[in-house]
């Protein structure tokens, strides 16, 4: 059977043959006891690239983020979010129920938010008012399109918190997206940050986990909420060795899939009832507004199912396409023409 087409996130990506040698490979012991060395090496690779004291490995980005804003936070405070950020869109709702704190959102442009905005967001001290303690900060932003915050931006947001010594989240999941696509290194980016969260498990194409950076002090903190999230692993070197892989090999070739997603939307956008807004197309995320062809997304995702491609749909007209290392610029050839033979059956 042929393979499938799958643009439905770069988190299909499987282990490379390299990784999983790695795996069989590693040298592990009990992390819970801080016996683990393959999960040391890791954490010390991601402290350096970050540019932070300290990193943890945890089990997945949304463990990743919940724990970092348990440790910045107390129940009964507010933090500051992008409006269709990931924390307040698909974390379930735990910064509620594990941190107990409650979200104030700004509408960001192409998923960046003003810092005049943020600055106007933040709590004046007064008996009625909870206290604004975490600003959070999406880089790449998933939803608006894999779009990178300027590094100007990320800078004055910084300059704002400090001045008003609010610490800064950086949920990165896509952070060396946001790195090739500005040219710089991740430790330019995540020093606008007090801590930072990045995936191993997307683009990078680690099977498993991703790290929390920081201070020493933060990250020794945050442990003890990783560990009451159940995300204190045992020979967890297994999964560290995939991600040691991950950060020595695959950070170079993300512009190939930068480059795939601008071909992918240039030929998207020919089609006439689709349209992009080409300014969101940076990194490796395409969202379409499909209004013009007249169907759902879920009704485009099944009719592509049915050649062989997979995408995210929805109930809405907005699609997404993700490209990856499983995804080639053939493949993006391929699924431009499928869609245009849709839009055209349609007509
Ligand atoms: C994927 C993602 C996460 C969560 O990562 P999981 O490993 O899927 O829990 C967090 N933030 C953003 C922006 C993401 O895209």
């Amino acid at each position: 059977m042929a393979k499938y087409i799958d643009l439905r996130s770069d988190t299909v990506t499987l282990p490379t043959p390299e990784m999983r040698e790695a795996m069989y490979r590693a040298e592990v012991g009990d992390d819970v006891y801080g016996e683990d060395p393959t999960v040391r090496r890791l954490e010390e690779m991601a402290a350096e690239i970050t540019g932070k004291e300290a990193a943890m490995f945890v089990t997945s980005g949304t463990q990743g983020n919940q724990v970092c804003i348990m440790t910045h936070t107390r129940p009964g405070d507010e933090i500051i979010l992008e409006e269709k950020s990931h924390i307040f869109t698909y974390e379930v709702g735990g910064i509620g129920y594990l941190a107990g704190v409650q979200a104030r959102l700004i509408p960001g442009k192409r998923g960046v938010m003003d810092p005049t905005d943020i600055e106007a967001a933040i709590r004046e001290d007064d008996l009625h008012f909870p206290r604004t303690s975490l600003i959070c900060v999406e880089n790449t932003h998933n939803r608006a399109g894999g779009t990178v915050i300027p590094m100007d931006t990320l800078e004055k947001t910084y300059e704002v918190a400090k001045k008003h010594g609010i610490p800064v989240h950086m949920d990165g999941a896509r952070i060396f997206n946001a790195a090739t696509y500005l040219g710089v290194p991740v430790r330019d980016i995540a020093r606008y940050a007090d801590s930072v969260m990045f995936c191993l498990s997307k683009g990078l194409c680690a099977p498993v986990g991703s790290i929390v950076a920081g201070s020493r002090d933060f990250i020794n903190r945050a442990r003890k909420f990783r560990k009451m999230l159940g995300g204190g692993l045992r020979q967890a070197g297994f999964l560290a060795a995939a991600g040691i892989v991950a950060l020595e090999k695959m950070t170079e070739r993300l512009k190939e899939d930068h480059e795939n997603a601008r071909l992918l939307a240039e030929g998207l956008n020919s089609i006439p009832g689709i349209s992009i807004d080409m300014k969101t197309v940076q990194t490796n995320i395409v969202i379409c507004d499909i209004s013009g062809l007249g169907i759902s997304g879920n009704e485009l995702a099944g009719r592509l199912l049915e050649k062989g491609i997979k995408i995210n749909g929805g109930s809405g007209s907005l699609v997404r396409f993700v490209t990856h290392y499983g995804i080639d610029k053939n493949d993006v050839l391929r699924t431009v023409e499928a869609v245009k033979e849709i839009a055209a059956e349609l007509n």
